[in-house]
């Protein structure tokens, strides 16, 4: 059976407010278990255990490497337990079963790579005048809370927590109510990973409840979040109650430039892989395609082929099926609305914009939708759909291309294609956004930072920048006179 309680102090318990949230599947709509969800009190009961773990000598006083042991405790009984894991994402969130396996060994790569990181946490030493020098030792920043998003789930939670346990912290995390199982699952297996009591925390809550409560309490020194810009900003505001240090990577309206030079084939299929990726609920999505109007008709037919070939949508535990259900209701039809939205503003509708019944005619499934013909002051130019809805615009010149791709509130992904090796770089320079792909779309790694400009967030995750975000430096200046 699944757990379904919070996990605090290493162990599954009820939540005092006596409040369940459902869990629904969006393949076939059906109730899969109710969870208990924290409210302001188990926040704070959370917040007590982490905070005495942080002090307890059993993690205070670990070695880095017994910390790096322990994660990679905990990374081998995430790979001895992955079908489990990736079926019950699949369950909850809806992404095709290989792709929630893609994400499992994310989250084992993650956990290994901060593993790697936890013995490797030094200062350096500064000759100052003579003499006198100073030297930096890295501290944890101290508790921390992580809001985690239900677009990739246990792979959100993997690149706060692995960090953050390197640095030495501990954590109260929240996952999202719309997805809580994957992460609940995990959080026994960091009981039998050994872990001491209260360095990791678990609850799941709503976002207004047990999400504001993590941002607004005084006793947590940081916050991690991963969600809409609309959030980020607000848990910014409530988080300045103590002035809690923030990483926040929220939403994107990326852009994919086509340049009249690029590999035609290759740019249609990544436009396919960036958008449809997820069911389009990623924040790195390419939902914004830039084309030179020189290409447009060739690379429209190439993009069409490249859907019907690779975009199998259907149920998600069928191999093969590429697209699933948007993750829940409230998504599946505030996509479609954006369906109408673009064509009252005069887009053209090429492929998609109904529901996809084709898996018993239930599920929250959408056609993979294609507008063309999109200006720069519509709305699903400007706006994160977060579907599989894809706006397409022309453009001129590279100048012109760079100016429409930085026309945007956000800034967090952009690709470009072409084989013309000194514009590739040019034109990577001067996009605002915190990450780029040459000739490719959605590549992530744990050693590379990731993270956006603008209203695309704040800080970095994964990297070196991603553990230096869980640490902070203490100086100390010696007199030797
Ligand atoms: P969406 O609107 O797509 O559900 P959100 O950005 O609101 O996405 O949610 C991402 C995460 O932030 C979830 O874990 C959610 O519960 C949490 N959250 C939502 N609202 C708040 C809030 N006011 N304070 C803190 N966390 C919140």
């Amino acid at each position: 059976s699944l757990p379904t309680g919070l996990f605090i102090n290493n162990e599954f318990v009820k939540a005092t407010s006596g409040e369940k949230i459902t869990s629904i599947n969006p393949t076939n709509e059906e109730i899969i278990c109710e969870v208990e969800a924290a409210s302001s009190e188990d926040v704070d009961k959370a917040v007590k255990a982490a905070r005495a773990a942080l002090n307890h000598e059993s993690w205070r006083d670990l070695s880095g490497s017994d910390k790096g042991a322990l994660m990679h405790k905990l990374a081998d009984l995430v790979e001895a337990e992955k079908e489990v894991l990736a079926t019950i994402e699949t369950w909850d969130n809806g992404k095709p079963y290989e792709s929630s396996m893609f994400d499992i060994v994310e989250v084992i790569t993650t956990l290994r790579y901060y593993a790697g990181w936890a013995d490797k946490i030094h200062g350096s030493t500064i000759p100052t005048t003579p003499l006198k020098f100073a030297y930096t030792v890295r501290h944890p920043i101290g508790v921390c809370g992580q809001i985690i998003p239900w677009n990739f789930p246990l792979a959100m939670a993997a690149w706060k927590l692995g960090p953050a346990l390197a640095g030495g912290n501990t954590v109260v995390m929240k996952p999202a109510e719309q997805t809580p199982l994957s992460i609940l699952y995990f959080a026994g297996l960091i009981a039998k990973a050994g872990f001491p009591p209260g360095v990791i925390n678990i609850l799941n809550g709503h976002g207004k409840d047990a999400g504001h409560a993590i941002a607004a309490h005084l006793d947590i020194d940081k916050v991690a979040f991963t969600g809409s810009t609309a959030t980020g900003k607000m848990i910014m505001k409530t988080a300045s109650v103590n002035m809690k240090n923030i990483t926040l990577e929220t939403g994107g309206k990326s852009p994919l430039l086509v340049f009249s030079d690029a590999d035609l084939e290759q740019a249609a299929k990544w436009s396919q892989f960036g958008i449809f990726g997820n069911s389009g609920q990623i924040c790195t999505s390419t939902s914004r395609v830039l084309v030179h109007e020189s290409v447009l008709d060739k690379f429209l037919v190439l993009f069409k082929e490249a859907i019907k070939t690779l975009n199998k949508v259907g149920d998600p535990f069928e191999e093969g099926t590429f697209q699933g259900p948007q993750v829940t209701k409230a998504q599946y039809d505030k996509i479609l609305a954006y369906v109408d939205v673009a064509k009252s503003e005069g887009a053209t509708l090429a492929m998609g914009g109904v529901p996809f019944k084709g898996v018993g005619g239930k599920g929250y499934f959408i056609e993979p939708t294609v507008f063309t013909n999109v200006k720069s002051d519509m709305t699903i130019y400007r706006e994160e759909i977060f579907g599989p809805f894809v706006a397409i615009s022309t453009f001129k010149t590279e100048e012109e291309a760079v100016a429409m791709a930085n026309d945007s509130t956000y800034g967090l992904a952009s690709a470009i294609f072409t084989q013309d090796i000194a514009r590739a770089h040019r034109v990577a320079d001067r996009i605002e956004s915190g990450m780029c792909w040459i000739n490719s779309s959605q590549d992530s790694d744990p050693r590379v930072p990731f993270g956006g400009v603008k209203q695309s967030g704040i800080g970095r995750e994964l990297g070196e920048a991603g553990l230096s975000a869980y640490t902070c430096e203490k100086a100390i200046h010696v007199n030797l006179g």
